[in-house]
């Protein structure tokens, strides 16, 4: 076998090891926590997987449970490698260990030096736009998935039109309850942990504490996997756009939490699901739309994480400067009479998850209206999301969702108004504003909300074509001042 290989808690699969014998180094880190305010369920599951894996690998691992990395090391003797960690900060830290040989990164379907030479003076200002959908069909091509020789199978790259319907009428689920893990002793003695480092106010955690809902361990994440092949894909591509009040899994995979674990290579998971559609014939819209996230999307998003670099996370193109507000970082809906608002911050409250439409048109769309600071905003989705991790969300709050690189990953902002959540969702039935009012006590939030924030950003649009439509709207509004004020006092309170 070769060097000893330190895994990282989110590199605990057997494909960051490079043969089944090798001798593996664990490290359990409590300043990381002490550090971060995360959810309750994230350092839950952080915590048990990594105790999972140090058991699973009996005397092949040395787990060490210290306060720093430093410590640790400076407690093991011999050589050590490591595949490149996640993160600028672990990164460095790694390469300034003469002890440490550091790998190409794994646990992707593209590496890093392939992006690197499809990349090169793309994505940054004045250089060409890094298309997602150029990475994504060359992806396709390279790694031979979903093609008919040289051609898409069906034709097409992209089946994303089938896939924006609304939610089911009857507000049901279309698909049973996801395959959900069984706690066991391991998850027992997290639990007691964080219980105990709470007490002695070392740590502190938002959310609410629950059964583990997402998998800790490669067994779990593959009997997961199997249940979204079967069950769940099918029906994943026409509703994964929409939103239900009561049921926040919908058709959805439940696999970015073990996949940003390291507990599965997403290799294996978009092959698996090609041969679902191959084998039991499932409709190619579904199939594709997830195949993308897994190896379009979710991959994309980790190579802009390093191509943009080490500043990116600082832009703020539209000069937003309010603090994520005490509500949303509590995750208190007592006074949330928004339906919208209140159901999905309710429910990452309960679970440290909800899908990628609510995180983009409810609470991403609410921070880019209200102008919170998107450095702080990506820390937050960064501690309070299950999947989250720094690469994971450096990329989509800056750019995707808070346009504040100013254009580079999206052509305009994602800012909508009630219209949209309204049509993609059940929430405005019951809910004390009105959709479609922007002035007045039952004007919604976010329509209302929409035409503020055009307002306040409008010269630093104007040169936007895509945004000429919008924001010849705006100047036809007669009511705009009212409105603006009306915004103007509403600012990031609750409602
Ligand atoms: Fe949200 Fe506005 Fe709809 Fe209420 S009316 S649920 S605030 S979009």
């Amino acid at each position: 076998p070769g060097t000893r290989r330190w895994c990282f808690a989110d590199q605990l699969g057997p494909h960051f090891l490079d043969d089944p014998h090798q001798e593996v180094l664990l490290v359990e880190s409590r300043a990381v926590f002490r550090r971060r305010r995360f959810h309750r369920q994230k350092a839950h599951l952080v915590l048990s997987a990594l105790r999972h894996r140090a058991a699973e690998l009996g005397d092949r691992a040395q787990f060490l449970q210290v306060d720093t990395y430093a410590e640790a090391l400076d407690a093991v003797d011999g050589p050590l490698s490591v595949c490149a960690p996640t993160t600028w900060a672990a990164r460095d830290f790694v390469l300034a260990r003469p002890d440490v040989q550091v790998l190409a990164s794994r646990g992707f379907v593209t590496d890093e030096q392939t992006f690197r030479r499809g990349a090169t003076g793309r994505g940054t200002e004045g250089g060409k736009r890094l298309l997602m959908d150029d990475f994504y069909r060359a992806a396709r091509q390279h790694h031979d998935v979903l093609m008919d020789g040289a051609d898409p199978v069906g034709g097409k790259w992209n089946y994303d039109h089938d896939n924006r319907e609304p939610p089911p009428r009857d507000g049901r689920s279309p698909v049973p309850a996801p395959w959900l893990p069984t706690e066991d002793d391991i998850d027992e003695e997290v639990r007691a942990d964080l219980d105990r480092w709470e007490r002695d106010g070392d740590v502190s955690f938002v959310g609410d504490d629950g059964p583990r809902l997402f998998p800790a361990t490669r067994r779990e994440t593959l009997h997961r996997l199997r249940d979204f092949l079967e069950h769940r894909l099918g029906a994943f591509g026409p509703h994964e756009d929409a939103m239900l009040a009561g049921e926040p899994w919908l058709a959805h995979s439940l696999l970015s939490a073990p996949m940003n674990l390291g507990l599965v290579d997403p290799v294996e998971v978009v092959h698996r699901a090609e041969a679902a559609h191959r084998e039991h014939d499932l409709p190619l819209n579904s199939v594709e739309g997830f195949v993308r996230q897994v190896m379009g999307w979710r991959d994309y998003i980790w190579h802009l994480y390093w191509h943009l670099g080490r500043d990116y996370r600082d832009r703020n193109a539209l000069d937003a400067r309010a603090a994520v507000p005490t509500w949303l970082a509590e995750l208190d809906t007592a006074d949330l009479d928004a339906a919208c608002l209140s159901g999905v911050v309710g429910d990452l409250r309960a679970r440290g998850w909800v899908h990628h439409i609510p995180r983009l048109m409810v609470l991403g769309n609410y921070a880019l209206q209200r102008g919170i600071d998107p450095a702080g905003l990506t820390d937050w989705f960064h501690r309070t999301f299950v999947d989250g991790y720094d690469w994971v969300m450096v990329a989509n709050v800056v750019g995707m969702s808070q346009h504040a690189d100013g254009g580079v990953l999206a052509t305009k902002p994602y800012a909508s108004g009630g219209a949209y959540i309204d049509r993609m969702s059940d929430y405005c039935g019951g809910c004390r504003y009105d959709p479609k009012k922007r002035l007045g006590e039952d004007a919604c939030p976010f329509t209302a909300g929409y035409w503020g924030f055009l307002d306040r950003v409008a010269p630093k649009l104007e040169g936007n074509r895509r945004m000429a439509q919008p924001l010849a709207g705006l100047r036809r509004l007669k009511d705009l001042e009212a409105v603006v004020e009306q915004e103007r006092d509403r600012g990031t309170d609750p409602y």
